[in-house]
């Protein structure tokens, strides 16, 4: 259910009312919005709650969240919502490009990428650290190395770092170093990841997995923010189809089924979307025509040289072309950059 207070509730009425709601064995969530405050009570409903929670203090109205996913959902906060690391501000008619290697190989690619990355009006670094690879026999990443040298960029160009955590174990290591953490595709369910994320003071860019469905991705979302962290962003990165002249299929309707469904800013990849640096241009610029909140792009300073993903990255004059076209999109579309 959500508790929906009136316009003019006081901090008072909120917070008796979050009482109100643990009191009947519900888990209270504050959403403040900017026209109302609601409070979304997770649990099992149960007879004469409703009712109950109705006649509190300052309440307007108390009414059921249909869709399986409560804190995601519209209906409890209609208005959508922005995430911010540093100078990265994704939602909320903020577009924000994250931008680096596929993985982090060395400090001169890496302040190299971070360079470029500023220098085309990207807010975000992107660089694995720790890397899920399909073989356990190709390179799996710097580690703490890796991080390391993601810190020495951030330090050099302030921009925000979204590197993946793999593990719960790696939790804390990784936001240590992390503005944005990123749940990579294959762990989209992996759900003592998610709640793991869900405990830590550090944004989350959840990656879709390739066979699951919107609401799937909705719930796994939920599990971070059923944690208490808010700062989730939805990331299409592609699906896997019958279809096999990409590397996964890239669905651009998510964008804009997601708007009508979530608050939580969504976040195209089409770089792992395409599997081809050729088709990275195009698709970026047409997820920014339909309001995508944010992009993260793989770039890289000589693409053929890449450990990983060479062949879906941008070089850095590509990506800087590329963010031109961007940002006369966005003013088309009313985005902000
Ligand atoms: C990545 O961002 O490099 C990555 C491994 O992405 P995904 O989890 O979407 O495959
Ligand atoms: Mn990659």
């Amino acid at each position: 259910m959500i508790v929906v207070m009136e316009k003019g509730a006081t901090g008072e009425q909120v917070e008796h009312m979050v009482q109100r709601v643990a009191g009947l064995g519900l888990k209270p969530h504050v959403i403040y919005g900017t026209e109302r405050t609601v409070i979304a009570a997770i649990g099992e409903k149960r007879e004469q709650m409703k009712e109950s929670l109705e006649s509190g203090p300052g309440v307007s109205a108390v009414m059921p969240i249909l869709a399986p996913y409560k804190i995601a959902s519209r209906e409890v906060k209609p208005e959508p919502s922005m995430v911010a690391a540093r100078d990265l501000q994704i939602g909320a008619g903020r577009l924000g490009v994250i931008a680096g290697p596929c993985s982090v190989e060395s400090e001169e690619q890496i302040i190299s990428s971070a360079r470029a990355v500023k220098a085309a009006g990207g807010a975000g670094l992107r660089g694995g650290a720790f890397k899920p690879r399909t073989s356990p026999y190709s390179f799996q990443g710097m580690k703490e190395e890796g991080l390391k040298l993601l810190a020495a960029a951030r330090e050099e160009t302030g921009l925000a770092v979204v590197t993946e955590v793999m593990a719960c174990e790696d939790v804390d290591l990784v936001a240590g170093y992390a503005d944005v953490l990123q749940v990579g595709a294959r762990n989209m369910q992996n759900y003592r990841l998610l709640e793991a994320v869900g405990n830590v003071d550090r944004p989350v860019l959840l990656k879709r997995g390739p066979s699951a469905t919107m609401d799937e991705l909705l719930l796994a979302a939920e599990y971070i923010l059923n944690e208490g962290n808010p700062n989730v962003m939805l990331c299409e990165r592609g699906i896997r189809t019958f279809e096999s002249h990409t590397r996964f299929t890239l669905p651009l309707a998510t964008i804009a089924y997601l708007h009508r469904k979530t608050h939580l800013p969504v976040v195209i990849d089409p770089s792992h979307g395409t599997g081809h640096a050729y088709l990275v241009p195009d698709m970026a610029a047409a997820a920014v025509a339909a309001k995508a909140d944010g992009l993260i792009i793989e770039i890289h300073p000589d693409p053929e040289s890449a450990l990983s993903d060479g062949y879906q990255s941008l070089n850095f004059d590509q990506f800087a072309e590329t963010m031109t076209t961007i940002r006369r999109i966005a003013d088309a579309v009313g985005l902000a950059m």
